[in-house]
């Protein structure tokens, strides 16, 4: 309540110097939910907001897909995709709003969100040895807490004991238009249909793999921000961090 009263810049700074002050340690925040449903701009806000590192686990997966397709590895072969995986080095400097991804040495953090690679990483995401390879890679990261990470296993598989479990979701069309307003930035000729295709496929198959499907964690807080602007949901989200803080 006092921070809706709050101006913005207000409601990005107060939280932030009050969580660090009264914090006993910091908490790991798990954020999971649909493709574009606005996880990553939440978990960064939320990482800027309060001073924590942030984790974009997708940009893993993303990684992983863009060497397989690089290097034509055949994703029903087991032995293959095992041996790939041994050749993979994925680096992400510590940041807090920021996110860089580096693939053996290179940056690409803008080669990952090409329509080519977000048409496989599902089918990638699904192979168990490559979530088990990239699960360890997460929990390490957040192993001490102070981190904010997002996907679609974070409060289910990587960190079911986090303190605040936040499950994200938005209608259908204003993800399409999000992505697709997104995309346009960057001038790709990707068509609306072709979004929303890419956005219904990955879903269907996040939620129905066998290996950490997509799905409520346990405890998790829904946050449905359809008709929230960016500035609502990250208000609304640090109202819940702040009471957890303060409970501890
Ligand atoms: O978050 P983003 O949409 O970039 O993730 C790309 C894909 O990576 C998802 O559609 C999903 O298949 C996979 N993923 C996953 N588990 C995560 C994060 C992403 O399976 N924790």
């Amino acid at each position: 309540m006092l921070i809706k009263a709050l101006t913005l810049v207000e409601a990005f700074f107060i939280p932030f110097v009050h969580c660090r002050t009264m914090q006993k340690h910091q908490i790991t925040i798990a954020i999971d939910g649909y493709s574009s449903s606005g996880k990553s701009t939440l978990a960064k806000d939320l990482a800027k907001a309060l001073d924590y590192s942030y984790l974009d686990s997708g940009a893993m997966y993303r990684a992983v897909t863009l060497y397989f397709q690089q290097h034509s590895v055949d994703i029903t072969n087991p032995h293959a995709v095992s041996e790939a995986l041994e050749n993979i080095e994925i680096i992400i400097p510590p940041a807090r709003e920021s996110f860089e991804i580096f693939l053996n040495g290179m940056d690409v953090s803008e080669l990952i969100r090409s329509l080519e690679v977000s048409q496989l990483v599902s089918e990638v995401a699904a192979i168990s040895p490559v979530r088990r390879y990239l699960v360890y890679q997460q929990q390490q990261a957040g192993k001490d807490g102070g981190i904010v990470m997002d996907g679609r296993d974070i409060g289910t598989v990587v960190f079911p004991n986090a303190e605040l479990k936040i499950f994200v979701d938005s209608d259908i069309e204003t993800r399409v238009l999000r992505r697709f307003q997104e995309i346009q930035l960057k001038s790709s000729a990707v068509t609306k249909d072709e979004v929303r295709a890419n956005l219904k496929h990955r879903d269907h198959i996040d939620s129905t793999r066998e290996d950490s499907p997509l799905q409520i964690a346990d405890g998790a807080r829904i946050l449905n921000n359809t008709s929230m602007s960016r500035q609502e949901q990250l208000e609304e989200v640090l109202l819940w961090v702040k009471a957890l803080i303060e409970e501890q």
